[in-house]
């Protein structure tokens, strides 16, 4: 029996495993209609978005010229809502006690030879340090699951001093925070201590294939993992960040699964996920490589990025360096909008030195490049470095984010926001060669902002930061 319910608050009724399965069929089945599939990438110009059961049938479509639609329509749509800025920001590890079984990560509890560790908020002061000292200002936090060793109260206390520190001219201006399911009570204090986003990966939708992956420990539950979204809303926090582990279980499922759980949002709360992450299975310790092979192929990996970019044309879509930088640069033109550049996945990485006998790394890095690095291939590419943080500084949360976003009007705050936060990266933390670069981008760039006093008012904040002065934004 089908029992789907966008609107239910049972996990099990708005991700509906029969109505997921209907929608695969019918994808399967429709799938040489090219002439529907045209059509579906003609509305999705308008940027309304596209049903999961669209966007199941774009997937499962093989036709090439409906492919190159599908890429095109999804870089013209990521124009038009972000321009050519991208996002970046930086993973902070605190702790990787964990008390889950997940079998495709090192810190599940069993692993006994990953050396464990959780940071004092000493160390988080000279992590942070360091990261400033990169030039970063937007931070993702993650640990493990412990309800002894990762209290929420050691969150809030590690999400204080984050926001306290201020070395030179850096500061961390944006907290997300990536934690286990929790009870409304604590997203409440969460909100309360100022994050940005909560993330919380889904991992896969497929209840099944979830209660294998998490034998143990509070994260087997399905229900609760599912619902926890909106435990957050509840608890008064608007932005979400959704996600799923690509590579565990049957790539289309999951992504019917994810687009279900925007829907759900946005028909319950008005407000669909401000992210979607998209991480595929890495190699990592103590983890049998043979049964989490990183299954999705390139190709099929760009369509789905592409596909979601039409699908959510509001959501933000974060790569990390889990990928490759041929795969990073690749996936920036068709839909990701926020990367993370020179990240660390271990526990004190930013002060310590990786190696092999203290590696405590979550997965293997792919890009391995400094932030600077990054910073520098984005300019080349025409692309401008975003270190901003500005929306939820400015209120401009939930549904009143989002309204901003589906109106168009979110591109004029971004690109300037963009230009004046890659000036205040050159000025302070990048070589010479890249403030060159990136100069002259800002220079190219200033003179594309269509409404003149935006344009004049970027102008004279540019100048004021060659006087020291910094934290512009609109
Ligand atoms: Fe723990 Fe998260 Fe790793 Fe699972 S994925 S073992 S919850 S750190
Ligand atoms: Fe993000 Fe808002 Fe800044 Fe754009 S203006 S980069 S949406 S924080």
């Amino acid at each position: 029996m089908n029992n789907y319910n966008s609107k239910s608050m049972k996990a099990e009724e708005f991700i509906s495993h029969e109505e997921i399965l209907d929608t695969l069929k019918y994808a399967e089945e429709h799938k040489n209609d090219i002439e529907a599939m045209d059509k579906i990438l003609e509305r999705a110009r308008d940027c309304k978005g596209l049903t999961y059961r669209e966007a199941a049938q774009l997937l499962e479509c093989d036709d090439p010229a409906i492919n190159d639609k599908i890429f095109s329509v999804a870089k013209e749509i990521k124009e038009k809502f972000y321009g050519n800025r991208i996002v970046m920001f930086a993973p902070l590890y605190l702790s990787n006690y964990c008390v889950n079984g997940c079998r495709y990560c090192p810190y599940h509890g069993q692993n006994k030879h990953i050396r464990r560790s959780k940071l004092t908020q000493d160390e988080i002061k000279q992590e942070v340090i360091a990261l400033q000292d990169m030039g970063h200002k937007r931070l993702a936090i993650e640990l493990g699951e412990h309800p002894t060793m990762n209290p929420i109260e050691y969150v809030l206390e590690s999400i204080e001093t984050i926001y306290s520190i201020k070395h030179k001219n850096g500061a961390i201006r944006r907290v997300n925070v990536n934690i286990a399911a929790t009870t409304v009570e604590n997203y409440k204090k969460l909100h309360d201590a100022g994050i940005g986003t909560y993330i919380l990966f889904q991992e896969t939708y497929n209840k099944k294939q979830y209660e294998y992956l998490h034998p143990t420990g509070p994260k087997s539950d399905y229900a609760y993992h599912t619902e926890a979204m909106d435990r957050a809303m509840q608890g008064g926090i608007d932005d979400v960040g959704c996600g799923v582990l690509f590579g565990l279980n049957l790539y289309k499922y999951d992504f019917v699964g994810i687009l279900m759980h925007a829907r759900h949002l946005e028909d319950t709360y008005g407000c669909g996920p401000h992210t979607i992450s998209v991480p595929r299975v890495r190699p990592a310790d103590d983890i049998d490589p043979d049964e989490f092979d990183n299954g999705v192929p390139d190709d099929v990996f760009k369509r789905i990025i592409a596909i979601l970019r039409i699908a959510v044309p509001y959501t933000g879509i974060i790569m990390s360096t889990r990928e490759s930088e041929k795969m990073r640069g690749e996936a920036i033109e068709i839909g990701v909008s926020q990367i993370s550049g020179g990240s660390r996945t271990s526990v004190g990485g930013y002060v310590e030195e990786e190696t092999e006998e203290n590696n405590s790394a979550q997965f293997d890095v792919s890009d391995r490049r400094t932030l600077n690095e990054v910073v520098d291939w984005l300019i080349d590419k025409g692309h401008i470095p975003s270190f901003c943080t500005a929306c939820y500084r400015e209120g401009r949360t939930g549904d009143r984010f989002m309204s901003l976003v589906k109106t168009g009007q979110i591109a004029n705050i971004c690109q300037p926001n963009a230009m004046m936060t890659l000036k205040e990266y050159l000025e302070d933390y990048a070589t010479e060669e890249t403030k060159t670069k990136g100069l002259a981008l800002i220079n190219e760039r200033l003179a594309m902002i269509p409404n003149e006093k935006v344009r004049q008012l970027v102008e004279e904040h540019l100048k004021d930061m060659d006087e020291g002065k910094r934290d512009f934004r609109f």
